[in-house]
């Protein structure tokens, strides 16, 4: 049963400060937090806590942040024998400034996840063939996020497109796709569709379903998120809890998603599993709050 994440890792640098900076001015910060994120990161660590057997396929630097990378990765239980160490090359970072009105600037530097290839992922193959599912995101290159899904299709492993953050050119994977996972920003990009009443809603699914994907669930944050069954559209509702950092919570979303499409399970009850999951993250300071199965059964029987 086990899942293979062909994505991003980052090292996140929080600085907290009053007011962001406006151009050539220097400010003092409050405190500053270092974070391992990444999308890719980020959901091979929740499919790791969730208990399913989790390997990565990523780029990481030679400098001191991709060892803290890998350690974390592995201390989560996430097999990174597919990741590469790439000589000379830094380790993915972003940069995030959040002011105290919750505002924030944001800087990313991609770093060795530009660097990820198909060759690398071809490297991966035999990890993908064995695999149950793939979960691939849009924050490394397009071609080597075509090639995992090209080889999970070949050998019939599930294949998850969570097209974040999106890019030109990522719907022509989507006929590569069993499942994509927009949130409501990437399908408004996706489809030019902004509103989010039940009618516009479906047709923004189905034009995901027309470029190709077999499946297409919308996450809307705190209004939970929704899908087509049998072409009408299903919600389902949020978790009522008290948010007190969202950031993340579409990749524990993701994460948990298909840890249980993986046991078999149908897709509006892994949908509510999702929605456990990803509350129960946004109730924990940052993105490093992906919860483990018994604090997610714990949840959804409270
Ligand atoms: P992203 O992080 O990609 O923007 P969303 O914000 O849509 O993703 O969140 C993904 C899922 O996380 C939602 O579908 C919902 O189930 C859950 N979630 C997000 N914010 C909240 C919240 N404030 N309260 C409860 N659940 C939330």
């Amino acid at each position: 049963m086990s899942i293979v994440v062909a994505g991003s890792v980052n090292v996140d640098f929080i600085l907290r400060v009053a007011a962001l900076p406006r151009p050539n001015q220097t400010i003092t910060g409050r405190d500053m937090a270092v974070a391992i994120g990444g999308k890719g990161l980020n959901q091979a660590v929740a499919c790791a806590r969730l208990g399913a057997v989790t390997r990565m396929i990523a780029a990481v630097g030679d400098d001191g942040f991709a060892g803290q990378a890998l350690a974390y990765l592995g201390d989560n239980g996430v097999d990174t024998a597919k990741v590469t160490a790439l000589a000379g090359v830094a380790t993915g970072v972003a940069n995030i400034l959040v002011a105290e009105d919750g505002q924030n600037m944001i800087v990313v530097t991609p770093g060795a996840n530009a660097r990820l290839t198909p060759a690398m992922v071809d490297a991966a193959g035999d990890a993908i063939a064995g695999a149950k599912a793939l979960i691939v995101q849009l924050e490394t290159p397009l071609d080597a996020v075509q090639r995992a899904l090209e080889l999970a299709r070949r050998h019939r492993v599930m294949t998850v497109l969570n097209p974040a953050p999106v890019q030109a050119g990522a719907k022509a994977l989507f006929a590569l796709a069993d499942l994509v996972t927009p949130n409501e920003t990437e399908l408004a990009a996706l489809t030019g569709i902004d509103d989010l009443d039940d009618d516009a809603l479906t047709r923004a699914l189905q034009v995901l379903l027309a470029a190709g994907a077999k499946q297409a669930v919308v996450t809307l944050g705190a209004q939970g998120c929704a899908t087509l069954i049998d072409g009408r559209l299903a919600r389902v509702p949020a978790f009522t809890v008290q948010a007190v950092d969202a950031t993340g919570a579409g990749d524990h979303f993701n994460g948990a998603l298909v840890s249980r499409l993986v046991l078999g399970e149908d897709l509006l009850t892994a949908l509510r599993y999702a929605s456990a999951a990803s509350a129960l993250s946004v109730t924990r300071p940052s993105a490093d709050s992906a919860p483990t199965a018994a604090e997610v059964e714990a949840f959804l029987n409270r």
